[in-house]
């Protein structure tokens, strides 16, 4: 690793709560937990479904089935957690309040929230930076996490620390993320951290330590995406969206049927066609008819652990997506 991120004392935590989208990044931060002798059985990965439990229209297919494959290849606990009726129920809202969010626990499925202010959405999240205009990522993920974590008595006993798998290099807002902090979760009486054990990685680090593991990288990536957002992610560069015309037709045209309704875009001047028109498929999309089939299948079927393990073709690549 180049400089050294400021490491916790990891004895200190009862849990690592490590939220994990299946991409890279999360991957690497859960190796490195694994690395520095955290036991797996002290680990639960948080994964938050984008289209809470719906059809999909944002989100890759099998990425829950991948996560679980992961989760079950390392010995794991996995917690999925998500807003009731995900990122089309909320895209959808009018004159009503955000949806719960449901998380399952040690002992079932818990839920909170529903009952907040009335409100109309119908516009996509807009491309940027601030959370505040970019609703999915705060509505569907980060408030999604640490609901879970408030209503859940568990967290007041003993210490738990969030490993998230930001990289400064990702993005300047990215860069600006402390590596350690306190949890916005953390109160007097519950004692949580916040750490992004691969802050100051490269990419290529975070490809050694993939490969060191054997883990078959998420389908995204053999297709030629160089992160893994949402399928559909508002951030989608026109390659990308060429790329989803090209391979996924019957997703692209559930996004352009919300562009519809809606009557805005959603780019602030393109439409996904005319975004799709502007770019290329990627050159790897046809190449792996196995990848492509996983993808679309919400059932995880590859082996999880790949022999020999390959480079995908979207490392190093086209890195549009959340900044
Ligand atoms: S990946 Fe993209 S579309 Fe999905 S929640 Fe994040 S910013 Fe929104």
């Amino acid at each position: 690793m180049s400089a050294a991120v400021a490491r916790p004392d990891l004895g200190a935590y009862r849990r690592f709560v490590v939220a994990f989208s299946g991409g890279k990044d999360s991957l690497a931060a859960l190796l490195h937990l694994l690395n520095l002798g955290v036991p797996a059985h002290a680990i639960e990965l948080h994964h938050h479904d984008v289209d809470g439990g719906g059809p999909s229209l944002m989100d890759w297919p099998c990425t829950l089935g991948y996560v679980r494959a992961i989760a079950a290849h390392f010995g794991t606990a996995l917690y999925v957690s998500w807003r009731e009726g995900g990122f089309a129920r909320e895209l959808a809202r009018t004159a009503e309040p955000t949806a719960p969010v449901m998380f399952e626990t040690p002992t079932g499925i818990g839920t909170a929230g529903g009952n907040g202010p009335l409100g109309t959405r119908g516009l996509f999240p807009q491309t940027s930076p601030d959370l505040r205009v970019r609703w999915c990522s705060p509505a569907l993920k980060i408030d999604v996490l640490a609901a879970a974590i408030r209503n859940q008595p568990r967290f007041l006993e003993g210490r738990s620390l969030v490993v998230t798998g930001e990289r400064a290099e990702e993005s300047s807002t990215r860069a600006r993320y402390a590596p350690f902090e306190r949890h916005r979760t953390s109160t007097l009486t519950r004692s949580v951290d916040h750490w992004r054990p691969v802050h100051d990685w490269s990419e290529q680090e975070v490809w050694a330590a993939v490969e060191r593991s054997g883990v078959r990288p998420h389908p995204a990536y053999v297709l030629g995406w160089g992160r893994l957002s949402c399928r559909t992610c508002i951030f989608g560069s026109p390659d990308q969206w060429a790329t989803v015309r090209l391979l996924f037709p019957v997703a692209f045209q559930r996004v352009q049927a919300r562009e519809a309704l809606s009557g805005k875009t959603i780019h602030r001047a393109f439409d996904v066609a005319a975004l799709a028109d502007r770019g290329r498929p990627f050159a790897a999309a046809l190449d792996h008819p196995d990848a492509l089939a996983q993808a679309e299948d919400e059932i995880w079927r590859l082996p999880i652990v790949m022999a020999p393990w390959r480079l995908p073709a979207g490392a190093f690549g086209d890195t549009a997506g959340p900044p």
